[in-house]
């Protein structure tokens, strides 16, 4: 048996408090342009590699000149540069990737291994800078699992300018990149004859997003730009269906084989297409009505368009909002009834490092607890067993029958009502039942957009982290 282990992460976890304290000036450190480290993430469950495959510039450097350090300790990994002369942290995010996902699913399980092409962007030093990755343990304590020189004076580093001939819209303009949070809409699987089409959905999605709280009360901290990429073929890939279209930026349904997770491997594509325009977040739609989406820590967020059914037309709209509290908030799946190809998401007895979740419910260890009012329990009875009979009974339907689709609205008509209706609404507490766990996991609101699936706004304690990300972007 030839299976190797590439990486063991047996690395001591090194403390950044120090750090947090001191503002870093952006003028000494970093010039205003964007620097793109390219690397091969390579593994599978319970070891990981890191190969550096290239560096590049990406035009003006879009993000804050203020806030460099992310003091927001969320995500599986996180990236820091490390100024060599000072040794001192002068940049760092947090972020997740399709590879630790990955590593949760059966494949991996069974000793696998698989790559992933992913990047992490940062504005380019002006000095000899360390590039280190760190990746949460079981105790969800960074540790250092790669790190790497970087001289920006290097001749390799690739210079080109992004790409042209790409039309920008300006789908929503409030100021200068760096004071705000930028998103970049990009559109798979729309042809140079649908970019009407993908201008409107841009827009349309964008409405959606700011009509939810609480971006709503921040619209004016964002600017949405739309790159108007075009693919060959209409529409994106449905393996399951056998149908394939070469497309710009690679989307499939069937992520892990599941059937409604649509995702791209192909980083370098959406890379190269988002940086026509400055951007922090991207978000992808995907030229499809078959119903599908996926959002990743700092990655990006896809969403189908259009509808399956006339009834069926605002699911989209609870889609785009749904992923992008995963992709930009780092938000969890508040949820715990539906089929995921994942087996150990998180493990027994962790407490997650997403903000929404929470595995320790005392009064004392709550994450959420300042939000928790005296008067109410922890953990919050909500008629949990209520609304486990009620959303049971979908997955009892037959899925080819012709009154299928009426049936499972019935059902669902009466989960949305019992969630609206709930004489809980608007309490904080610790609600169990999230992060697809039905015992051990709990979520701080009866209802979120990150729990039902409806047009819910998201909950006080996503607000709060929603807010938290913002500021780090605009402030
Ligand atoms: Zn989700």
């Amino acid at each position: 048996m030839l299976k190797r282990v590439l990486f063991t992460v047996v690395l001591a976890h090194v403390c950044l408090s120090v750090h947090l304290v001191s503002q870093i000036r952006f003028e000494k450190y970093f010039t205003d342009e964007t620097c793109r480290f390219d690397y091969v993430h390579t593994g599978t469950k319970g070891s990981e590699q890191f190969s550096l495959s290239a560096v590049s510039t990406e035009g003006a450097w879009p993000g804050s000149l203020v806030r460099l350090v992310d003091t927001l300790n969320l995500g599986e990994y996180q990236f820091r540069v490390v100024d060599v002369e000072e040794d001192r942290v002068i940049y760092s995010r947090g972020y997740s990737t399709i590879f630790n996902e990955w590593q949760t699913t059966d494949e991996a399980m069974h000793g696998a291994y698989r790559s992933f092409n992913e990047s992490v962007r940062f504005p380019l030093p002006r000095r000899k800078v360390k590039i280190e990755f760190y990746r949460r343990n079981k105790r969800m304590e960074f540790v250092k699992v790669y790190a790497t020189d970087l001289d920006p004076g290097d001749v390799a580093i690739n210079r080109e300018k992004p790409l042209s001939g790409m039309p920008v819209t300006k789908v929503m303009h409030h100021g200068s990149p760096h004071e705000k949070v930028d998103i970049v809409i990009l559109g798979d699987g729309y042809t140079k004859k649908e970019m009407k089409k993908f201008l409107a959905q841009a827009r349309h999605y964008t409405d959606q997003l700011f009509a939810t709280h609480p971006f709503a009360s921040r619209k004016k901290d964002f600017n949405v730009w739309a790159v108007s990429v075009a693919s060959n073929e209409s529409g994106v890939d449905e393996p399951d269906k056998k149908i394939w279209h070469r497309t710009a930026l690679g989307v499939s349904y069937n992520t892990f084989g599941s059937a409604r997770y649509a995702l791209t491997m192909d980083n370098d594509a959406v890379r190269k297409y988002a940086a026509v325009a400055p951007y922090d977040f991207v978000c992808i739609l995907v030229n499809n009505a078959r119903y599908g989406g996926g959002g990743i820590y700092q990655l990006y967020a896809t969403c189908f368009t259009g509808a399956e059914s006339k009834e069926t037309a605002w699911h989209g709209d609870y889609v785009f909002v749904h992923e992008f509290g995963h992709s930009f908030g780092g938000l969890g799946d508040e949820y715990y009834t539906s089929d995921v190809p994942y087996t150990d998401f998180l493990p027994a007895g962790v407490e997650p490092w997403e903000p929404n979740v929470a595995a320790l419910v005392t009064r004392d260890e709550l994450k959420w607890r300042d939000l928790v009012a005296a008067s109410t329990s922890l953990p919050t009875e909500w008629q949990k067993s209520v609304y486990d009979s009620l959303s049971a009974v979908p997955r009892t339907l037959q899925r080819n029958a012709p009154d299928y689709a009426a049936k499972r609205k019935t059902v669902l008509d009466s989960v949305t009502n019992f969630l609206d209706r709930h004489p809980l609404t608007g309490v904080i507490g610790a609600f169990e039942g999230a992060g697809y766990m039905s015992k051990g996991l709990y979520r701080p609101a009866v209802n979120c957009r990150m729990f039902s699936k409806s047009l819910v706004d998201f909950d006080p304690v996503c607000s709060r982290a929603i807010n938290s990300m913002i500021d780090l972007y605009t402030k």
